[in-house]
């Protein structure tokens, strides 16, 4: 009659669980005996070693193994808590053992009995005692299991039910778990069969077998969402197509003689990588990444111009007008004395201006556009798009991605090079980006200017401003960025106040501007220009000046109560005074509350390096934090954990698209539980229907 119980069973019809027990299991978000099992320990208790009673240490966790001498059985307060006293003796010693208000157990034990059990010792007077101790065995019965599972609990679930619950679940079920990983995966990775990493992950052998098991789980999971990469970019290279962009020496020569520097080796080796791409009729999906200044916008300048060189049109597009602005001023900047023919469309352009640009568009009389995503409203038609440059601060990513393509021509597709604002540890890269090649420009320019960074406190202010005072007065400009919060009326209250503070103030004989997310992007712009021009010394900002506000002047800069930024977010405001011939300086106003919070503030004092800031960001905040949002196009994720299981990434990366290459389709026998599972899972994203 076994069989009856499957994966996709509703747990309540498992043995032990029922409607009570099944209510509590799904606050934890178990409804299925698969989610149970993939409702993983967060730690073991080790019943392996049993120790002797007279060495044993309160305060700590232990196991004990002893002869039952008594049980004793009080009650106080009327009977309104019941006391169940048990004294178990080895031979070095007596320890009682406690239980309130749970009766039944006086009936289970008996005087002359053997008992081996686990808990927390304590000292109460003169005497050891475990309350509510976990009991491993009676009798003869010895402990089958070295370590015993923790789970994340609920209100009223106690462990030992859900251990036991597991053990039905396990024993019913665990033959039943699906083996998808392929063998020679397995094999390659030296990583445990499906049924026995379930098995073994709630009740291992060892730990170093139980974290074989969670890395086995893990992933699988990883692989699934690799493999659905590896099937899109697969899709991608077969069934769009692209024109293919030549690149000659002479087109070569003629973009790079409108830059005053030549290139670094690392954006050498990132036009390396997109020129080869351009040249194919595969559009090209790369990213280029870079620490802030490491001179992405020149790259993604670069392929602009290969498409107007081949007689296509190029568009960049930013995630804001500033942004858009700003490269529309750099690009002017390098076209100086070019004949590209270009344009700026943002949201701000009357309907007359815009009707003509888009006129001019459509008849292929602008070769280049710059823009927010103005540029892909439905009215604005290419005459003939051959490269797409996005420069997305990782916030918007994938959404704006998926809506460029949706405008393409079928067979007939811009090649696209995405830009992030910032560092992403590789592991995110592969899971946000993971349909995109990636280019990482490592070197920073020659003659970067060093940026010193410390840590203040709020009662040192006076100190940090009479220092900005004296920058201010050899010529610099400087920001002082307000706390971080939502941009509401009070927070906007604040920042104004904070201006006016400063302006009547310490920077009395300054000139101080305000910037912030509320004011009109016609307001914002000429703040900006202000600034840029000189003719405001200090801007107080919120975090809006984060993305790309290139003020090469601006040398010093005030960050309020930094601890409330993420590290991410520091660093790419920090970047905003690494960017002329004179050293910055940057203050991190903080009290931080928590070690975690001292930390990560430490870590940006002592390294510029944004890809390492980034990996310590991811360490010590996790991924969902790390983007600062919920719109980061993360996956939801039961097992793997994207700051601890790297490798497991990197794996699984490598698997998925060396598994496409071999077997596109996952035709062959040994993928067709791949295949499903894919299928099951991110089917409708996919097509896979195509590839049936
Ligand atoms: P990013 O987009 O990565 O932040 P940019 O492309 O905006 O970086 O470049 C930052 C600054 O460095 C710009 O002022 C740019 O002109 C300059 N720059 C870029 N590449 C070089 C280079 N190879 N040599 C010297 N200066 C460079
Ligand atoms: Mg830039």
């Amino acid at each position: 009659m076994a069989g009856t119980t499957h994966l996709e069973s509703d747990v309540q019809y498992l043995k032990g669980v029922g409607p009570r027990r099944a209510a509590l299991l799904r606050r934890l978000g178990i409804v299925t005996v698969r989610d149970l099992l993939l409702h993983l320990p967060r730690s073991y208790e080790d019943v392996s070693r049993i120790q002797p009673i007279q060495d044993l240490v309160p305060d700590r966790w232990a196991v004990i193994a002893g002869r039952i001498l008594f049980i004793e059985r009080r009650s106080v307060g009327n009977d309104r808590l019941k006391i169940v006293t048990v004294g178990v003796s080895d031979k070095t010693g007596v320890i009682h053992l406690i239980w309130f208000n749970y009766e039944q157990i006086g009936e289970r034990l008996k005087p002359g009995q053997s008992i081996i059990c686990a808990g927390k010792v304590e000292r109460y007077r003169h005497e050891l005692q475990m309350k509510h101790p976990q009991i491993v065995g009676i009798d003869r019965e010895l402990p089958t299991d070295p370590f015993l599972p923790v789970y994340p609990l609920t209100q009223d679930l106690r462990v030992q039910e859900l251990r036991r619950i597991m053990k039905h679940a396990l024993a019913q079920c665990a033959d039943q778990w699906p083996e998808i990983v392929p063998r020679q995966l397995l094999l390659k990775r030296g990583l445990p069969p499906a049924g026995q990493a379930v098995r073994e992950v709630h009740f291992p052998p060892s730990l170093e077998a139980a974290e074989q098991a969670r890395r086995r789980l893990a992933y699988e999971e990883l692989l699934i969402f690799q493999l659905a990469f590896a099937v899109l970019r697969h899709q991608m290279d077969r069934e769009r197509r692209a024109p293919p962009l030549r690149v000659t020496e002479e087109i070569d020569r003629r973009i790079r003689r409108l830059f005053p520097f030549s290139f670094t080796a690392g954006q050498n080796a990132a036009i390396a990588d997109a020129v080869r791409d351009l040249q194919s009729v595969r559009p090209m999906h790369r990213l280029v990444q870079g620490d802030v200044g490491a001179g992405k916008t020149v790259v993604a300048t670069y392929v602009l111009l290969v498409a107007v060189a081949n007689r296509y049109q190029a568009a960049l597009m930013a995630p804001t007008e500033v942004l858009a602005r700003q490269h529309w001023l750099t690009l002017e900047r390098y076209l100086a004395h070019s004949r590209v023919r270009r344009a700026l469309l943002t949201g701000s352009l009357s309907s007359a201006e815009r009707e003509r640009l888009l006129k001019a568009i459509r008849d292929g009389e602008v070769d280049l556009v710059v823009g927010t995503h103005a540029i892909i409203q439905e009215d604005v038609v290419f005459h003939r798009l051959g490269v797409v440059v996005i420069d997305e601060q990782h916030k918007f990513g994938v959404r704006q991605r998926a809506r460029f393509r949706q405008m393409a021509q079928p067979g007939c597709e811009p090649h696209y090079l995405v830009m992030t604002a910032t560092p992403i540890p590789r592991t995110l890269t592969l899971t946000v980006f993971g349909d995109l090649d990636v280019s990482i420009i490592r070197d920073l320019p020659p003659g970067r200017q060093p940026v010193e960074t410390r840590i203040v406190r709020p009662k040192q202010l006076a100190e940090v401003y009479a220092f900005v005072r004296e920058k201010l007065a050899e010529g610099r400009q400087a920001y002082v960025i307000c706390p971080r919060v939502e941009e509401t009326d009070e927070a906007l209250a604040a920042a104004e106040q904070l201006q006016a503070e400063l302006a009547l103030g310490v920077f009395r004989d300054f000139r101080v501007g305000l910037v912030h997310g509320r004011m009109s992007e016609a307001q914002k712009d000429a703040v900006m220009d202000q600034f840029r021009r000189g003719e405001l010394h200090l801007l107080v900002a919120t975090a809006v000046v984060e993305v790309g506000v290139d003020v090469p002047n601006a040398t010093v800069m005030v960050i309020h109560d930094a601890s409330r930024f993420g590290l991410a977010q520091l660093h790419q405001l920090r970047g905003r005074i690494a960017r002329g011939s004179h050293p910055g300086y940057c203050f991190l106003v903080a009290e931080p509350k928590s070690e975690e919070a001292r930390e990560r503030l430490r870590v940006l004092a002592s390294t510029t390096d944004g890809f390492e800031i980034a990996e310590a960001d991811l360490r010590l905040r996790g991924p969902g934090e790390f983007f600062g949002t919920r719109q980061h196009g993360l996956p939801e994720l039961r097992v793997a954990n994207l700051a601890r299981d790297q490798e497991l990434v990197q794996w699984a990366r490598e698997d998925a698209f060396e598994l496409v290459r071999a077997d596109p389709q996952l035709r062959r026998p040994e993928h067709a539980a791949l295949r499903r599972e894919l299928l099951a899972r991110y089917g409708q994203r996919l097509q896979l229907a195509a590839v049936g």
